[in-house]
């Protein structure tokens, strides 16, 4: 792959993704693509050894594996994980909102977004919907209004006088989206069915992100920043989907993409749920089968990196700030928010080691007297008993509607990645 193959299929992925439910959709088109098998869970499997299959769970959250020949007793698995969402705002279920002749959607802000930034952009709505058929059936579709249909005006600056220095945002009454200007009662439901491809009796129920209509792009003088909404967490998505299709390994490979991660990953489809544990278990056999593959299993969690911001240095330890382009980050925290031991970030450093050429790596503490995110390393490793590693690309603006990151990072993430999947052997972290 090269680094500009890897920067387009990012970015056409990113656009085609602007919801949990579309990212699965582009990951799951990308898996048949290569050859991958989507397998239903209330089925009984079959599967073939070097076989490629996936699952999809709740239409947000994916499952993709190698099946290797080798036992996974003695070998473990080697499994990648990310996330699906981003923080955004999602529809009320009764958002219609009549205000001086202007019709508006209230909304609530999902995750722990950056609000400022959704102001004065051309947005769309996208998600999913459960409707009644004609005949009276429940179904569910992904809709996208693909069209900038809605907008948040900034408040003048004449009318405020204070908004560059003190302008807090309240999202219950400041970021109501505009919609059209209508004196007409417009029932949001009505309009949603006209969207479905189908006889439509009545829709019931949605699950609906505003996004940012401007697509992503790559920039600066030197052309080496990828600017773009969700980078966090759809790039290692991305990047962990294509290092798994050409993964060369006789052993079992997992990807996890996960839905509600900026939640805290607590329902029946996020790594707090069992998902992972149950794809596991059927693969790995009995219980000793089970936990002695867990003995030699790693978990790489792949999630962004914050980078040292030029103009606030100061919220990074001088010793401990990654800079965009300079290669993937491995991610410490004593407090156990990230994942990583000693032996699993010297595990990254080893994969780092090339035979031809070494992967740059830089590592990431948060300041002593501050505290950092989280990821679904310590989640995973908490409810599996595997042992992990954080790592992610350094990007600016994390939580914004659009976030910034190094183009050249791509191929150094997409490179340890492969290693990780394809490598032969992997050191036994267990005897460290
Ligand atoms: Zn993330």
């Amino acid at each position: 792959m090269t680094q500009t193959d890897l920067c387009t299929g990012l970015l056409e992925f990113i656009a085609a993704s602007p919801t949990p439910f579309h990212a699965t959709r582009s990951l799951a088109a990308l898996l048949c693509e290569s050859g991958f098998t989507r397998l239903n869970e209330k089925d009984a499997w079959q599967l073939q050894e070097g076989g490629r299959y996936f699952v999809v769970r709740g239409g947000s959250s994916l499952v993709a594996f190698a099946y290797g020949s080798t036992a996974l007793a003695e070998n473990g698995f080697r499994v990648i994980g990310a996330h699906t969402d981003s923080p955004c705002l999602k529809v009320k279920p009764s958002p219609e909102l009549q205000t001086k002749g202007y019709y508006q959607l209230g909304i609530e802000v999902y995750g722990g977004a950056l609000l400022n930034p959704w102001y004065d952009r051309d947005l769309s709505l996208a998600g999913n919907v459960v409707y009644l058929d004609a005949s009276g059936e429940l179904r569910s579709t992904l809709i996208d209004f693909v069209e900038p249909i809605a907008t948040i005006p900034s408040l003048a600056i004449h009318l405020d006088r204070e908004a560059n220095t003190s302008r807090t945002v309240n999202p219950q009454t400041d970021m109501n989206v505009l919609l059209r200007q209508s004196d007409d009662k417009i029932n949001f439901r009505a309009m949603l069915s006209e969207l479905i491809d189908d006889d439509v009796q009545e829709v019931l129920d949605f699950n609906l992100s505003f996004y940012d209509t401007q697509p992503p792009g790559v920039v600066g003088l030197g052309k080496e920043f990828i600017a773009s909404a969700r980078l966090d967490n759809l790039l290692s998505c991305y990047l962990g989907a294509k290092a798994l299709l050409n993964s060369a390994g006789e052993h079992t490979s997992i990807l996890l993409c996960s839905d509600h991660e900026e939640v805290g990953s607590r329902s029946d489809i996020g790594a707090q749920g069992p998902l992972l544990e149950e794809i596991i278990g059927r693969l790995a056999g009995d219980q000793e089968a089970r936990q002695r593959a867990m003995r030699r299993s790693v978990l790489i969690s792949a999630d962004n990196a914050h980078g040292v911001h030029p103009n606030y240095s100061k919220v990074h330890d001088d010793q401990h700030g990654p800079l965009l382009n300079k290669g993937p980050v491995i991610k410490f925290d004593a407090n156990q928010s990230y994942a990583t031991n000693s032996s699993t970030s010297a595990l990254v450093r080893w994969l780092a080691k090339g035979n031809d050429a070494d992967i740059p790596l830089q590592q990431y503490v948060t300041r002593a007297d501050m505290r950092c995110g989280s990821t679904i390393g310590p989640i995973t490793a908490a409810g599996l008993g595997i042992t992990a590693v954080d790592i992610g690309l350094a990007t600016f603006a994390m939580h914004s509607v659009r976030e910034l990151a190094g183009k050249h990072d791509l191929g150094h993430m997409y490179e340890l990645l492969s290693r990780f999947v394809s490598r032969k052997a992997l050191p036994a972290l267990d005897s460290l």
